[in-house]
Parts: structure tokens; sequence; C-alpha cells
């Protein structure tokens, strides 16, 4: 939540010394009205009469304890940010987390007890802002569809940014990911998150890579002329190199591009399962010949599993973000990150952090013996000529 300043907010906490914490530290950040409630029922109400703005939720409570309490809150406001508060230990806590998302609620945050007005104020800072305001902006996003698509790959209207990963030993850029961008002349910018999945269900998918191949060589051609060693990795689907003839389609686009294979590191994305290995294997196992290197992305999730690890030949290994940002304060994602990278060593590959957001973020990953890191801390994705400032910088 941006600003709470002037808002309401409803506290539901048995403990009156708590409820008047709260309130000193709410007081502090000039929200509007506060009220109290003492249990559950009563919170319930004044979801109705009140209609508070944010909602500060005690877990353990005599009667109806804070995850009823959060339940039936999600049929009555399932709009309304709240944060619960509670003494119970952090595996408790991050599972009522995901009990309360699991309600529908759309915004859900949690602070430990003992209360502390800084911490109190960054976790209502990391609600995300209601779904409302969400909604507000997909219905804004445009409904491009299937023809819109077509027409900017053929105009040449996507467009190609980079973000560095870079060697946490000595800071130096190793490699740049090439981000697909869709600028729409009327629409604006439209996230990967919707063209991508759009051109993987309308058979798009394949023109849209060779679009972002044909930007990526393009822009990257001085960068590659200034740094020698410096590689770019483009995301490829997994449908994309199941296909029979992957590898000579992804020569001829290298060829017509002029990238040089030695430059490409194919990262492998699936946002679903791919029908048949056999075939990715041949193309990748190709592709390492002619020295192009292999990246399992987003590991750790969905379909980037173990067997698909042992199963294709990969050169580098991306650990997903969800086990990188907040590391620190998480410890299983914590041993996720360290144990994934035990694997990189033995496996031989290099690890990859995505998602690294903070310092703390990098401590983390480095302390775990990480290779590189990648991430809006070191860099946001950026085009082709700011990088060649950002590399000299
Ligand atoms: P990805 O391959 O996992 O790419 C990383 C995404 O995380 C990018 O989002 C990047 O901007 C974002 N990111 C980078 N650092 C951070 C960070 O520190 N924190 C957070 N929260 N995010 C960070 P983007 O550009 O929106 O791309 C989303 C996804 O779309 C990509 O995920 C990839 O799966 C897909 N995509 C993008 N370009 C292409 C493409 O050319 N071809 C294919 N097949 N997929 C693409
Ligand atoms: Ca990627
Ligand atoms: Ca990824």
């Amino acid at each position: 939540m941006d600003d709470i300043a002037g808002r309401r907010v409803l506290i539901v906490d048995d403990q009156a010394f708590i409820r008047a914490l709260l309130r000193r530290c709410l007081v502090r950040l000039a929200v509007g009205e506060i009220r109290e409630a003492e249990n559950g029922a009563d919170g319930l109400a004044e979801l109705d009469t009140f209609k508070p703005e944010l909602v500060l939720c005690d877990l353990n409570m005599p009667g109806m304890d804070g995850i009823e309490f959060l339940r039936l809150a999600a049929t009555k406001a399932p709009q309304t940010p709240m944060l619960i508060v509670s003494g119970e230990d952090k595996r408790t806590l991050d599972g009522a987390l995901r009990i309360a998302r699991g309600y529908g609620l759309a915004s859900v945050g949690a602070v430990a007890k003992p209360i502390e007005a800084e911490r109190l104020t960054q976790a209502i800072a990391r609600l995300q802002p209601s779904a409302e305001k969400s909604a507000a902006a997909a219905r804004a996003m445009p409904r491009v569809g299937e023809a819109d698509l077509a027409a900017a790959i053929e105009r040449g209207q996507i467009a190609a940014v980079f973000q560095p990963k870079v060697d946490v030993a000595n800071g130096q850029t190793r490699s740049v990911e090439c981000l697909a961008r869709w600028s729409h002349p009327m629409h604006g910018d439209v996230s990967p998150g919707i063209f991508v999945p759009l051109a993987e269900n309308c058979g798009l998918v394949d023109r849209m890579t060779e679009a972002v191949v044909d930007a990526a060589a393009r822009d990257m051609a001085p960068v590659f002329a200034a740094h020698p060693d410096l590689r770019c990795a483009v995301n490829f689907s997994f449908d994309t190199l199941g296909r029979s003839d992957a590898f000579a389609w992804i020569s001829n686009a290298l060829n017509r591009s002029g990238m040089p294979a030695e430059r490409l590191i194919v990262e492998v994305t699936e946002s679903r399962l791919g029908e048949d290995d056999r075939r990715t294997l041949e193309t990748l196992a190709r592709l390492r010949m002619k020295r192009v290197r292999v990246s399992l992305d987003d590991f750790g999730t969905g379909y980037a599993s173990l067997a698909r690890l042992e199963a294709l030949p990969f050169d580098e290994l991306k650990i997903d973000r969800g086990f990188v940002s907040g590391a620190a304060e998480a410890p299983a994602k914590r041993a996720i990150l360290e144990s994934a990278v035990a694997l990189t060593k033995r496996m031989d590959l290099v690890s990859v952090a995505e998602g690294v957001e903070t310092q703390s973020d990098l401590d983390t990953a480095r302390a775990a013996g990480i290779d590189l890191a990648q991430g809006y801390l070191i860099a946001r994705p950026m085009p082709a000529d700011k990088l060649i400032a950002w590399l000299a910088r």
C-alpha cells in the first residue's frame, strides 16, 4: 500500500495492550480513523459497518481464531488489504499467509510480534495495492489479440532489452539476457507475461522468437565488438526446441541475423509441459556442438524439474527468483537455494541467481556459492545503447 495516511484501519486482537500498541503505531503513520475489535465476530461486523481500508488481525484469539476470521473476511471484503500480526513462529505465519491467499484475499501480509513501528510500517508498505486497483489496471490493459501480435512482428515492433548477469566474485558481466518488449503504438507497452503466452497459444512463438533473435543480433553487434567474451541469452519456449526442424531453424536464424553461435545462450523456458524431450535433446545436443550454451530457466518451479535437468544437456542453471528474493529471511527458500547451488557444482554447471533485488539477496546467494547474479539490484533490463554505457562504467 502506498499511503495509509487518512485511511480507515481496523484492529482485531483479543489483547487490549496489543491493540493499544498498534493504535499508537498507526497514529504515528497519520492514519485516519481507527477501530478496535476484541474478537473475530466483532471484527466481521466492523467490516460491514466501518468498511476499513486496512485490517490488522491477530492469529491466536479465543473463540474465532485469526484463520477463521480471514476465511469469513474473504467472503465479505476480499479486496481489503489484511495484515496478520502474530506472535506465532515464522512457519506458522507463512502457512497462515498461504491459507489467507487461498481464501481469495487479494492482498495479505504478515508481521511478527513483538510489534515495532518500523517493521509494521514496512509490512504495510509491502502489501499489494488492493486488487480493485490491479483489476482496474488489467481492464486498462489492451485486449491485444493474435492479429495485433502478428502485425507487430511483421512491422518490427518487437524490440529487445538486455539485463546483465554478473559474476559475483569480481563484478564482471559474463552475459546479458535478451527480453522481448512490445510497445503498441496505441495501447502502449504490453507485458511479455501477456504476449509470450499469446504467441505460444496461437502458433506465433517461432516468428516472435525470430524477431527477437534478429533484434538481439542487430542491437548487440556493437556491444559484441567492444566485449569479445560477452554472451547473449535468448529465451526459447520449450515448444520451439521440440520441433523437428528446430536446429536448422535456429541455425538459419543465427546465419541470417549474423549472431555468432558461440555468443548465444539458449534459455529454455517453458510455460507448459513439453511433449517430446527426445527431440529437444537432439536440438540442444546439436546446438552445443556449435558452441551454443544452454541454460535451464526458472529452476525449481513448474516444469523446470530435476528430471529435466537429468535428461537434457545444460551448461547453466537459473535458480528461480522465488528462491532468491528474500531468501535471507526465509529459511526454506535459503535451503533450496543452497541445495540448487550445490547441485550445479556437482554437475559442473554455471549457477545464476535470478531476481536479486536487495543487498541481502546478493549476500545470501554469494554465501550459497552462486556464480552469477541477475536482478534489479544490479541492473534493470535496458536497451543496447544504454548497455554499452553501463558496461563501460
Ligand atoms: P524470465 O525469462 O524469467 O525473465 C526474467 C523476468 O524477470 C523478466 O521479466 C525481468 O524483467 C524480470 N526481472 C529481472 N530482474 C528482476 C528482479 O530483480 N526482480 C523481479 N521481480 N523481476 C526481475 P519480463 O521481461 O517481464 O519477462 C517475463 C517472462 O517473459 C520471462 O521470464 C520469459 O519467460 C518471458 N519472455 C521474455 N522475453 C521472451 C522471449 O523473447 N521469448 C520467450 N519465449 N519468452 C520471453
Ligand atoms: Ca529467461
Ligand atoms: Ca527466469
